[in-house]
């Protein structure tokens, strides 16, 4: 039986429910009336629901396809203007005991490179990353309590916090590791993780039987519980996502919806971020094996229709998207992108030799971050290497109020000018500069309240002139 507020996955994720709304979905896909009273719900900035966000997703009328893409850009440039956070992810281990058919770090790929950094090497990388401008990370890891225990990710992130190189700062430290315990959650909070991101990979459970044989994963509750566990344990903000691509689109859109509304139902926040990962290639995997593989187009359609169904959570692009994809989705609703990504272990600090492979997916968009930074800027967004509100206490049920008040606009603009300004003044290239300095002389006169504008351009000066850095709202 559906319930939203029960804690029990098969409840907050049901079947059926899933079914009858795909069903309502197929019956009013071109029911005008619906679609418009849908469209003007979703004008109020408030969200929809699964159910009505999934007949946006079947819709197929063209002028009203039009109309989803419109009002997806106009909700993103309210509620994030046009900047866009930039993140890394770090890989710390690919030790792995699970069988995820999906992703060569499985146990039995016995020809993948396996390697875990040791604290020297997971500075190495830290300093490389800072190198490049990076001031928020994603640490990735495979499941393996023997190789990668909680303790060994504590000490990673506590290595990772206290690298200082230059000028260079990890100021965010996100974390991608596999389901586990309210305790360990709790020692995650207390090591002073920024997000805590799961993947459902897909919410059909029948399918995610088949695509985790074997290991911990394999149990669909316990994994799909995960972000109850990680809350009780204080951690406020987590990030949920799906592998597109595994089951049927419209079913795991559905389900990501659904998850979002038992967060807020049972815990009164919202998930903080959803990534729209699709499979891609990678060392034993064959994306085009898996039959449920989603076109450019679907893929737009998607990003969309979740920003509209979810204004208040940031949505992240990877580098899985190449430039000519990410470019289109930008607009429609993501808000975070990664830049200059390695998803092989130390591969910043080292670039790995080919006959080496420990990545966990084939990389598309190959640009360094200083590129994917001068392209943002030349299509009209602020590239930001904000990490303002963890920092200042902003998490969970304080972030979503300020979110839903529209104040938070008054700290992201701001915050993405200063930080960018640093990045200009210690990575950039020359071009990439000049660029960045005619944007932000441009944009900072966009800061609305005349004392905040003072202070920010006090700030830049600061940070031009004196060398200062860190500044924030
Ligand atoms: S998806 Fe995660 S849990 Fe599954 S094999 Fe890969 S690293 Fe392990
Ligand atoms: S001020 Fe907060 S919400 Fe805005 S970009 Fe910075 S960290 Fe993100």
């Amino acid at each position: 039986m559906y319930n939203a507020k029960s804690m029990k996955a098969e409840e907050f994720i049901d079947h059926n429910e899933i079914m009858e709304s795909l069903k309502y979905a197929d019956e009013n896909r071109n029911n005008l009336e619906v679609i418009d009273a849908i469209l003007e719900k979703a004008k109020l900035r408030k969200g929809l629901t699964h159910r009505e966000a999934s007949v946006l997703l079947a819709c197929s009328d063209e002028e009203k396809i039009k109309e989803i893409y419109a009002l997806a850009e106009q909700i993103k440039k309210d509620f994030y203007g046009n900047r866009i956070v930039m993140f890394a992810p770090l890989y710390l281990s690919n030790y792995c005991v699970n069988g995820c058919t999906y992703c060569p770090y499985h146990l039995k790929n016995k020809h993948i490179a396996r390697k875990k950094l040791t604290q020297e090497e997971v500075k190495a990388e830290v300093i490389a990353l800072q190198d490049l401008g990076h001031k928020r990370l994603a640490i990735e890891s495979g499941e393996d309590p023997v190789n990668n225990p909680i303790e060994y990710i504590l000490e990673c992130i506590k290595t990772i916090y206290s690298v200082h190189h230059k000028n260079g700062d990890i100021r965010r430290v996100n974390v991608n590791i596999a389901a586990t315990t309210v305790e360990n959650y709790r020692k995650l909070k207390d090591a002073g993780i920024g997000t805590y991101i799961l993947f459902q990979e897909t919410y059909h459970k029948e399918s995610y039987g088949q695509l985790h044989p074997t290991g911990p994963k394999h149990d669909y509750a316990y994994h799909t519980e995960a972000m109850d566990r990680a809350m009780e344990g204080g951690i406020d903000d987590v990030g949920l996502g799906v592998l597109f691509g595994l089951d049927k689109y419209r079913y795991e859109f559905a389900g990501i919806l659904m998850h979002a509304e038992h967060l807020e139902a049972a815990h009164g926040v919202g998930p903080h971020t959803i990534s729209v990962p699709r499979i891609c290639d990678a060392e034993d995997i064959k994306k085009d094996e898996f039959s449920n593989g989603v076109s450019d187009e679907i893929f737009e359609k998607i990003v969309a229709c979740i920003r509209i169904a979810v204004p208040y959570t940031g949505m992240i692009v990877s580098t899985r998207e190449s430039q000519k994809v990410r470019e289109k989705v930008l607009h429609l609703g993501i808000s975070q992108v990664s830049g200059g990504s390695k998803t092989s272990v130390g591969g910043y600090a080292e670039p790995e030799l080919e006959e080496d492979n420990s990545a966990q997916f084939d990389v598309t968009d190959q640009r360094s971050l200083d590129e994917v930074v001068k392209w943002l800027m030349d299509l009209g967004y602020i590239p930001s290497f904000c990490t303002a509100c963890y920092r200042e206490g902003r998490t969970g049920d304080r972030f979503m109020s300020l979110c839903k008040s529209g104040q938070i606009q008054n700290c992201c603009h701001p915050n993405a000018l200063m930080t960018l300004q640093e990045y200009l003044m210690d990575y950039a290239s020359p071009e990439t500069k000049k660029i960045g300095e005619a944007l932000i002389e441009k944009e900072v006169e966009n800061v609305p309240k005349e004392k905040v504008k003072e202070i920010v351009k006090e700030n830049l000066r600061l940070i031009r002139e004196d060398n200062r850095r860190d500044f924030r709202f």
